[in-house]
């Protein structure tokens, strides 16, 4: 088992790593950029180790002073979480370099499936569905047209790099595609330090289904599926499972698959195979496989009751996988919601600054993965989440109605925050129905966002 874990990380999901190392009984080192002084991952780690300067790169991105402090304090391992370093081969080698256990995949595991392109044909190779589109990469326009023929208009630009919603471009005609190719290699360059392209052909009014696999490098099994396709410029804003929309049979068919695509690959630890799946067409189609802990995984933690952090622990810890296939179950409904600050009456811009108050929801089936406390500075330096609040009950009709419980329960003042937005999608009919698509969001708020005005209480 590991001894001491440093993790390169911060807000909720340092917090959450934090927490799980400390059940097991493991030392934790939390780090912490100059705007991160006063928070709550430094307040709840064993030791803190201050690594720099607000801006990511100088801090939270920058290799040398990571393993600096691990080397100091005397860690043996080190957790990326999510964002950040979570999918960088080459740290994940540096840490193998410096003799600390990595937790999460092989840096070769993260090359092969962190570029887009090459995962999806390792996908193609383990006999999994792939969205029909270019073979490799897509050197100019003039490859691209051949591409075309395949995939038809609208047509879907990615930068093989990319992650986080960004660096996806849909074009509508050949003019459109031939403006769009160039910019979106720039953009890929600039964004990601590679302007490498592929094209996929649009799945119309598809739904996001991911599936989610922990592998011990040799062995590797699944915990279900998530269903994430309520999502804003690409980005998921509520996550649920089990999915409304598969069959037993299809789940079945769905989930082995992404078990063959991880052993293919020696995946070791948590990651996430996502798809597209066509409800007309009742066909599923692979996108992109995450190699590290997702944001959404409580939902998973909530309906087969594994704690996916600790596994990953385990894992990196050199034991074999625990679980076998036959004992991983689920049971009844779990959704999660992405309490950010943002202002959705104001086209989601960014509200940082300070809980004056806080009140934590609670009860039977609710658990609030936070950083937040009263009196704590929200920094302007990173990403907006401030909790997730998941909630798990028998049915998918009572979890909305403890969703919408919990969510009037929670108060964070001084803010503004997207409740509104889920306490207006709880009370949709097509939500409550099930019945949305990746798109579908993006819609409803062209007429639904101006009434969605968060009341900065107190
Ligand atoms: P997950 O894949 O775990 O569901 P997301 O797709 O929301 O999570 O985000 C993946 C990663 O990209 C996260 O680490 C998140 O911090 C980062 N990310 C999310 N949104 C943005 C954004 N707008 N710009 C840059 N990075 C982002
Ligand atoms: P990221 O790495 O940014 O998460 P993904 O490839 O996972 O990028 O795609 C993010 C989202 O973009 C998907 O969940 C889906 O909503 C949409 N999307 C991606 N590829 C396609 C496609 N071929 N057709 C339709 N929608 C797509
Ligand atoms: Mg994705």
């Amino acid at each position: 088992m590991l001894k001491k874990l440093l993790v390169a990380n911060r807000g909720e999901i340092a917090v959450r790593i934090l927490r799980a190392a400390k059940d097991l009984g493991i030392a934790t080192v939390a780090v912490y950029s100059d705007a991160d002084r006063d928070s709550l991952h430094v307040q709840i780690a064993d030791e803190a180790v201050h690594i720099g300067p607000p801006a990511a790169k100088k801090s939270y991105l920058n290799v040398a002073v990571i393993l600096r402090a691990a080397d100091e304090v005397g860690a043996d391992a080190v957790h990326p979480g999510y964002g950040f370093l979570a999918e960088n081969a080459d740290f994940a080698d540096a840490c193998a370099a410096a003799g600390l256990a990595f937790v999460g995949p092989s840096g070769d595991a993260i090359r092969t499936m962190g570029d887009k392109v090459s995962a999806r044909s390792a996908a193609h190779a383990a006999g999994v569905p792939v969205v029909p589109g270019s073979l490799g990469r897509v050197a100019d326009i003039e490859a691209g047209r051949h591409v075309l023929i395949d995939t038809g208009f609208p047509v879907m630009i990615k930068a093989a790099a990319g992650g986080g919603g960004r660096g996806i471009r849909i074009a509508n005609d050949l003019p459109e595609f031939e403006a769009a190719f160039p910019q979106a290699a720039a953009e890929a360059l600039a964004a990601f330090g590679d302007g490498g392209l592929y094209m996929e052909k649009v799945i119309g009014k598809a739904r996001h289904i991911e599936v989610q696999v922990l592998g011990d490098g040799s062995d590797a099994v699944h915990c279900f599926e998530r269903e994430c396709s309520l999502q804003r410029r690409r980005q998921k804003v509520w996550e649920e499972a089990p999915s409304q929309a598969l069959s037993d049979q299809l789940r079945e068919e769905l989930c082995s698959s992404a078990v063959r695509l991880a052993r293919a690959v020696g995946y070791s630890g948590a990651g996430t195979v996502e798809y597209l799946y066509d409800d007309a067409a009742d066909r599923f189609y692979f996108i992109e496989m995450n190699t590290r802990i997702q944001v959404e995984h409580p939902v998973t933690e909530m309906i087969t009751g594994v704690d996916l952090v600790a596994e990953g622990l385990r894992i990196a810890g050199g034991e074999p996988l625990r679980l076998k296939q036959r004992d991983i179950v689920m049971r009844g409904h779990a959704i999660e919601v992405r309490l950010n600050a943002e202002d959705p009456a104001r086209d989601f811009a960014p509200f940082p600054g300070t809980v004056t108050d806080l009140r934590v929801p609670g009860g039977p089936g609710v658990r609030f993965e936070s950083m937040l406390y009263a009196g704590y500075t929200v920094p302007p330096f990173y990403d907006s989440l401030l909790a997730k609040l998941v909630v798990h009950a028998e049915t998918r009709e009572a979890a909305i109605l403890r969703l919408v419980r919990a969510l009037k329960e929670t108060r964070i003042d001084g803010l503004k925050t997207t409740k509104p937005l889920f306490l207006a999608l709880a009370d949709d009919p097509a939500v409550q129905a099930g019945a949305v698509h990746t798109r579908w969001l993006e819609g409803w708020l062209e007429t639904h966002a101006a009434r969605l005005v968060p009341d900065l209480e107190p």
